[in-house]
């Protein structure tokens, strides 16, 4: 028996609901073998939901957010493992405080690196989805996970490279999430105001760089998704602690989002097998 395997890393729990969430929950609902690996526990992660932030909640937050994780995967259908490593925290102020002691961004790159390898070459994924070399949004550990992500996807391949770490794995494409796009933002905007409503997205809209076009620019990846958005917003709301269910992510009804945007968008980054661009599968010329 052949199965396709697909692999998404990410940098907290979280990140794998709010990048490519519904793209897993619909693999995974077709047969593909999906494991996400988280690199970092989320231990310094903001509580961003005004019902949580409870003193027993800041007390336990390393095992509060495991928990977190394990329902999301739960409703993502996808397998999952933690790299364990731990949350740098976003630095804020100017100028910038140092990043803690001990944290994954600190960590030298061989460390994690030859981690992911390991898990690559047993898990054997065709498929490796990470974060470009921005890392998404400004986060130390985002960045960090782009270059694990893309030294491991070389590294597992090659024998001379952490031998102690199972047999070499070719994976065959490696992509990059880009869910954050002007046009999506712009299009559900639109439509608060064709109801005679406000929209969320002003602020946002208001600030974006035009020549910030990812869409544009970068996105080589169409994967039509739509049937699983609820179940990536429920995943979200599995990470009680982090999402405020009142966010503006949650505005804009489902309905509209599949009627208007119904796919989930990615960067092909490198592949080791023969491409065809633009396409609307991970998969597209991987053989079984
Ligand atoms: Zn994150």
């Amino acid at each position: 028996m052949s199965e396709l395997r697909l692999m998404a890393v990410h940098a907290h729990p979280d990140d794998e609901s709010s990048k490519g969430a519904a793209t897993t929950a619909r693999y995974a609902a077709e047969g593909v073998r999906v494991m996400v690996v988280t690199l970092t526990g989320g231990e310094r992660g903001d509580i961003l939901n005004p019902a949580m932030d409870l003193p027993e909640v800041h007390g336990r937050i390393s095992e509060v957010r495991r928990d977190e994780m394990a329902k999301a995967a739960e409703i993502l259908g996808v397998e999952h493992h933690w790299l364990g490593f731990v949350d740098s925290g976003l630095p804020e102020g100017d100028p910038l405080p140092p990043l803690p002691d001990g944290c994954f961004a600190l960590v030298p790159l061989a460390e994690p690196v030859s981690r992911l390898v390991r898990v690559i070459r047993e898990f054997q994924p065709h498929v490796l989805t990470t974060y470009d070399e921005n890392g998404g949004y400004p986060h130390p550990d985002h960045i960090r996970c782009h270059e694990v992500s893309v030294a491991a996807y070389e590294a597992a391949a090659d024998y001379r490279l952490y031998p102690e770490a199972g047999t070499p794995w070719a994976v065959s494409k490696l992509y990059y999430n880009h869910g954050f796009l002007r046009q999506r933002m712009q299009l559900l905007q639109d439509e608060f105001a064709k109801n005679g409503q406000q929209g969320p997205f002003g602020k946002w809209l208001e600030h974006w760089d035009p020549d910030h076009d990812l869409f544009a620019k970068r996105v080589t990846t169409r994967v039509e998704c739509s049937e699983y958005f609820s179940q990536r917003d429920d995943a979200l709301r599995a990470h009680a602690t982090q999402i405020d269910p009142k966010g503006d992510f949650f505005h804009a009804p489902i309905e509209w989002q599949q009627r208007l945007w119904p796919t989930e968008e990615f960067e092909l980054a490198r592949s080791r097998v023969p491409v065809n661009l633009p396409e609307d599968d991970l998969f597209t010329g991987i053989e079984k």
